[in-house]
């Protein structure tokens, strides 16, 4: 789905050419409506147009069966619009022309009207994108960025909720006691850990050895999201080899996984269409919301889940990226 095209701000407009279209409306309806009722006039000044365009003839033929039977119509209905366009030379409204027929956008226009009208403050943003570099091509998108941080709007996510969602963040997370520091319910924090596979950062001389040796049993991950974007096998070795090299603090700017595998099962996936049959692997994903104002939490739920299965061979997991596809679960 796209939405229709449209401007960001109103365009401006004189209010005294606003106010001489509007006036003209009633009367540009009452004269197609006289004028509708001369049939030899539409006939007569269509009459040249006739010969030349069948299409107008056919319409003709039609306005000319009404007529011999003396047709009258008690209810009529118009449903025009005139078009007008400002004419800088002569510094005056002119008519484009007069619709009488599907004229078209009356709804989405005062859809757009209202969304002009935006008198209110912008109460949420939403990031559908800003996760990637490629979303911020020039200084332009990053003032934007600010701009949003600095107002009173909701932000989902704010800057610091974005960065808590960093891959460096997660590795922290999983250091001893660093937990501790944010939660009070030992249970909780217990459930948690529970869950977190190895994680390392490349200060750990000794992890990133055992990596260089054993590349198959890590992931590295640079602070990025969308897909794509990890090292596996090889790439993870020599670019390990290439990090340690270079001595600086480049090796900051990744962390080191502990690689999971999952058991492969034989999955139909279907892509563009076509149903093949591979060793597969799933990934479970669980949504949460939360909306806190101030002490009080609004919301705080589990919200539904997602399950996407990709071939066994593929490193990478996502759908919107090409590696996966979405799946359910059927509980055992
Ligand atoms: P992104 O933020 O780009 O989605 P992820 O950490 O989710 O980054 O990694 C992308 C994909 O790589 C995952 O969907 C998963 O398929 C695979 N992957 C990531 N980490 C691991 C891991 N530790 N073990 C196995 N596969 C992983
Ligand atoms: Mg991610
Ligand atoms: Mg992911």
């Amino acid at each position: 789905m796209v939405h229709a095209p449209f401007s960001l701000l109103p365009t401006r407009f004189p209010a005294s050419f606003w106010k001489q279209a509007c006036e003209l409306a009633p009367i540009f309806n009452e004269l197609v409506d006289r004028v509708s009722l001369d049939g030899k006039f539409l006939q007569g000044s269509l009459s040249r147009t006739k010969q030349v365009d069948d299409f107008t003839a056919r319409l003709l033929e039609i306005h000319a069966k009404m007529m011999a039977v003396n047709k009258k119509e008690d209810i009529r209905l118009g449903l025009h619009r005139s078009d007008y366009m400002l004419d800088s030379e002569t510094n005056s409204l002119l008519q484009i022309e007069l619709n009488t027929i599907s004229t078209s956008f009356p709804g989405l226009g005062s859809l757009v009207s209202e969304l002009h009208r935006d008198g209110r403050p912008v109460a949420v943003v939403y990031f559908r994108a800003g996760y990637a570099p490629t979303d911020y091509p020039s200084e332009v998108e990053w003032s934007a960025r600010l701009l949003i941080e600095q107002s009173s709007a909701i932000k989902c996510p704010s800057i610091s909720y974005h960065l808590v969602g960093t891959k460096k963040i997660q590795q922290e997370l999983a250091k001893p006691s660093v937990l501790e520091r944010f939660l009070d319910n030992e249970e909780d924090i217990a459930k948690l850990r529970k869950c977190f596979a190895g994680l390392w950062s490349l200060d750990n001389e000794e992890i990133v050895k055992s990596a260089i040796e054993k590349p198959d049993l890590f992931v590295l991950k640079p602070q990025r999201e969308g897909g794509g974007n990890n090292l596996y096998g090889h790439d993870l070795r020599e670019t390990l080899i290439r990090l340690k090299n270079e001595q600086g603090e480049a090796l900051a700017a990744y962390i080191l996984m502990q690689r999971i595998f999952p058991r492969a099962s034989l999955t139909q996936l279907v892509q563009g269409g076509v149903c093949f049959e591979e060793l597969s692997i799933s990934e479970l994903g669980i949504f949460g919301s939360y909306l806190r104002n101030k002490d009080k939490v609004v919301i705080n739920n589990q919200c539904g889940y997602l399950m996407r299965t990709k071939v066994s061979s593929s490193n990478e997991g996502g759908v919107a990226a090409g590696f996966a596809v979405l799946d359910s679960i059927l509980l055992t």
